[in-house]
């Protein structure tokens, strides 16, 4: 079942321990069969070693198991949400990167300091509130994807322009059209939070960069009037 979309999310699984995105078995990535409702996701606490396309588990929305052996990750149901919620993103990545993960812990966004961060996100990688007791307590997992869209939804955010998130005292989250571009977005969000965190050593009053810098770099690539690379 589904054995192109396992190929892909197993490929986007094992970019995480050769990017350096994640230590032992943190980290899952996730990618969606729109057209079949059904999500191919990295079971809980498995070795990247030992990780095989077969071993990956299929779900659907409500996530109940279609298909497979071991259990799906634990954040599984963060990843549903998302789906739910966001018909255009294909794909679903969280980490505990550690620079992107070190911002969620001080509970704060990342500023648009430069166009590498322009390129890709538009406007500050925002971090979510915290969680309630009570969110913790009921259904932690969900609850985190519900804060996500709740963040997105109060400062009018689109999920397609600005790819990822901080979840407060935990790490990030991010996605894209599919697997592979979501993975994409979570190295490129690394190399931003370090960047960032540098930017506020040298300068602890750096400004966040010219309204139309941000611009300029993130509607070259992306939109109606994109000119940046080569047209797919
Ligand atoms: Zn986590």
């Amino acid at each position: 079942m589904l054995e192109e979309l396992r190929e892909e999310v197993y490929r986007a699984n094992m970019e995480l321990p050769a990017r350096r995105l994640v230590t032992y078995t943190w980290g899952n990535v996730s990618g969606i069969d729109r057209e079949q409702g059904l999500v191919v996701i990295k079971p809980s606490g498995l070795e990247y070693e030992a990780l095989t396309p077969e071993k990956l588990v299929v779900v659907d929305l409500e996530g109940n198991v279609i298909e497979g052996e071991l259990r799906p990750s634990s954040d599984t149901a963060t990843h549903l949400q998302l789906y739910r919620a966001w018909s255009g993103i294909g794909g679903v990545v969280h980490t505990h990167s550690p620079m992107a993960a070190s911002w969620a812990q001080a509970r704060r966004d990342i500023p648009l300091y430069g166009t590498t961060h322009a390129d890709y996100f538009y406007g500050p990688v925002p971090c979510a509130r915290d969680l309630t007791p009570q969110e913790i307590e009921a259904a932690y997992e969900k609850e985190t994807g519900k804060v996500i869209l709740e963040t997105f939804t109060e400062r009018g955010l689109d999920p397609v322009f600005t790819p990822a998130v901080l979840c407060a005292s935990h790490g990030p989250f991010a996605w894209g059209r599919d697997a592979m571009q979501a993975v994409y977005h979570a190295v490129v969000l690394e190399e931003v939070a370090q960047m960032a965190y540098r930017t506020e050593q040298i300068n602890p009053q750096a400004q966040p960069a010219q309204t139309a810098i941000q611009d300029k770099h993130f509607y070259r690539k992306h939109g109606a009037h994109a000119y940046y690379g080569q047209r797919e």
